[in-house]
């Protein structure tokens, strides 16, 4: 929280960022929709903790510097990889905390995927609810000793009382199914929407491609499970089973989908970082004030920095060529294109911009 005598002198010299009616910009500065003003965004999310996510998915984002969600199932996970199933299911290897914690390590998110892997009842009361989602919740953050902030339903089922219980649990994020994009402010951040990659041709690539476009100006959440190769043990166990959908497909697929997303330039990142973005952009407020050859942008919000702790990037727009970015740390010298600026604030911070020659 910024000093308050501070705040209300820089209100009073406050002048808020405006585009003119015929698309002219002014001077001013705003929060760009999406991280580094990327035209959209898209989660890659994981559940059940199958080991194939370690050995096979794990290297692809690592290759390509990208940062997913898993989901986590607390009866499923020992110390080391073990195999576990559901009832009338075959065994599948999982990750143990080894790799989960390396994971995390990383710069994944871990989210909650039930303690055990059943719908939960969503006629059961908030607080029962909330309490068999807290047991998970603690048993992730005795792990990791951070927050945990997303829940993925398990069966991705938020039906009744299920998603204002995982509000009351303390999750910020909640991913259910739905079959569609978010919105770039979605109505609800407990009931957020999914694409679930069902098999190797489900969704085949124009299908895939045509989530791809819907997440323009959107928030695209991908929904991933197991990556077996089809000559593999447990592909042949699943035909055996003639199970309608193996929620697997192969490292090569994979790999093709995540080519294709980072093809569209969208901004790639776990759910809760995508999230926090979204709710630091909407309740961050911005005081631009400009005196002769400087620059000063304060923001500051009400959200609690110590979760909301996500960079937002604001657009400036100013009409020298030349800047030096001074944010309290250090100062950098960047040149704008198009007298626009990009750089990346904390939501409780003070920049100043000078004009250099
Ligand atoms: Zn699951």
């Amino acid at each position: 929280m910024l000093n308050n005598s501070i705040r209300g002198l820089l209100l009073a010299l406050a002048v808020f960022c405006f585009h003119t009616s015929n698309g002219q910009e002014q001077e001013g500065a705003c929060i760009t929709t999406w991280y580094h003003d990327k035209p959209g965004a898209v989660s890659i999310s994981f559940d059940d903790g199958g080991y194939t996510q370690y050995t096979e998915a794990y290297p692809v984002l690592e290759k390509y510097s990208l940062k997913a969600t898993f989901g986590i199932v607390g009866e499923w996970v020992r110390e080391e990889p073990s195999m576990s199933a559901e009832p009338n299911y075959f065994e599948i290897r999982k990750m143990g905390w080894k790799q989960l914690l390396e994971l995390y390590d990383h710069g994944h998110e871990l989210a909650a995927h039930g303690y055990r892997h059943e719908r939960y009842n969503k006629f059961d009361p908030v607080d029962t609810l909330a309490r068999h989602m807290v047991q998970i919740k603690l048993l992730i953050e005795s792990r990791i000793h951070q927050p945990v902030l997303t829940i993925h339903y398990p069966y991705s089922f938020a039906s009744g009382n299920i998603h204002e219980a995982a509000l009351r649990a303390g999750f910020l994020f909640g991913r259910t199914g739905l079959d569609t994009v978010n919105s770039g402010t979605p109505r609800d951040m407990h009931l957020l929407a999914t694409h679930s990659i069902l098999n190797a041709h489900e969704p085949d690539s124009t299908t895939f491609l045509r989530w791809l476009d819907q997440a323009e100006g959107n928030w695209l959440i991908l929904m991933y499970h197991n990556l077996f190769s089809e000559n593999s043990r447990e592909m042949s166990l699943i035909h055996g089973h003639n199970v309608e959908y193996s929620y697997s497909l192969p490292k090569e697929s994979f790999e093709m989908q995540v080519r294709e997303t980072i093809y569209r330039d969208y901004w790639i990142a776990p759910i809760s970082t995508v999230g926090k973005y979204i709710m630091e952009r909407d309740n961050t407020q911005l005081r631009f004030i400009r005196c002769k050859d400087k620059i000063i942008l304060v923001a500051s919000t009400n959200l609690d920095t110590r979760i909301f702790n996500q960079p937002l990037t604001l657009e400036v727009n100013i009409r020298w060529r030349k800047v030096k970015v001074t944010d309290g740390l250090q100062d950098k010298i960047c040149e704008t294109k198009n007298n626009k600026l990009l750089i990346d604030i904390n939501p409780e911070s003070v920049i100043i911009i000078s004009k250099t020659k």
